[in-house]
């Protein structure tokens, strides 16, 4: 497939409406709402709890940093824990999810990307998800950008059926806790979550300062990176897309990075892609921690 086909492929569904994924938010965000007269501390703590679980061990550590870009390497047993904890976000299935990423680094702000503001800040948040590709991409681009994913079994089940794991939960939190548990740990964490995922998407690639020159909008937002664990700092990402460290100051947020640390320090995490100041050459390079196999 040619680059031009392949341009053509991933804008070809627009302006096709996604009815089932616009009723589904239209029903979130309302629920999200009704949470609100629902209030108790049960559920408010659930709902952080897992807004971490699924937005920074789910998305930030596993989807975005281990799938996507390969940042660093975990035990098989670890990264299935990981992706499976990113279905909780409800963004659709981790192979659909990884191929609209890697366009969006192959093409970013270009005639191709799924979701550029350059094709207005909506569009980018959240129109290319209603009348956009979505995460409905053919067999064949997907194929071509997520060669890695689809050989193996369990991302194909998982790609499937990725909403089971969040109907297991919305069950569980429903008999455990009750329905304030249940609109607070599914639906009003669950909107929040996919408006900071969209964030990035949007606001990091209009607002914020550069500290890299890409060829793309990307920048980097600390709110953002508050709401996403780290993903904000978006254009140090843009500029070292392998790096599974985002933040590259200390007072640069990350707690997705600290996540793989500390699988670092559990002798979980090996093979840690990072970008560091190199103070004799005076510049940003990225190095990789020894592969298990290398030590
Ligand atoms: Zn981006
Ligand atoms: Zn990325």
């Amino acid at each position: 497939m040619t680059a031009v086909n392949q341009t053509a492929d991933t804008t070809a569904k627009r302006g096709r409406t996604n009815w089932g994924s616009g009723l589904f938010l239209v029903i979130a965000h309302l629920a999200a709402v009704a949470a609100l007269f629902f209030w108790s501390w049960p559920a408010v703590i659930t709902a952080i709890v897992l807004y971490w679980v699924a937005g920074s061990l789910g998305i930030g550590m596993g989807w975005h940093r281990l799938l996507t870009h390969r940042g660093y390497k975990v035990p098989k047993v670890v990264e299935y824990f990981l992706t499976t904890c990113g279905t909780l976000s409800l963004e659709g299935g981790p192979i659909q999810w990884v191929v609209t990423h890697r366009i969006h680094h192959a093409h970013t702000d270009r005639v191709g990307d799924p979701h550029t503001p350059r094709d207005g800040g909506w569009w980018a948040h959240i129109g290319w998800i209603l009348w956009g590709t979505a995460q409905n991409h053919s067999d064949s681009t997907v194929a071509r950008y997520a060669p890695d994913l689809v050989k193996n079994r369990y991302y194909r089940w998982l790609n499937k059926f990725y909403y089971v794991p969040m109907l297991v939960l919305g069950v569980m939190l429903l008999i455990v806790g009750g329905w304030d548990v249940l609109l607070w740990g599914l639906f009003l964490r669950l909107t929040v979550a996919l408006h900071a995922t969209w964030l990035v998407n949007s606001a990091t690639h209009l607002w914020g300062r550069t500290r890299f020159q890409t060829d793309d909008d990307s920048r980097n937002s600390w709110w953002v990176a508050l709401l996403t664990f780290g993903e904000g700092w978006h254009n140090n990402h843009h500029a070292h897309p392998t790096s599974a460290r985002h933040g590259l100051r200390w007072y640069e947020f990350d707690l997705n990075w600290l996540g793989i640390r500390a699988l670092k320090l559990f002798g979980l995490a090996h093979g840690i892609k990072r970008v560091r100041f190199n103070r004799t050459a005076s510049a940003w390079q990225l190095v990789r921690d020894p592969l298990r196999s290398e030590r």
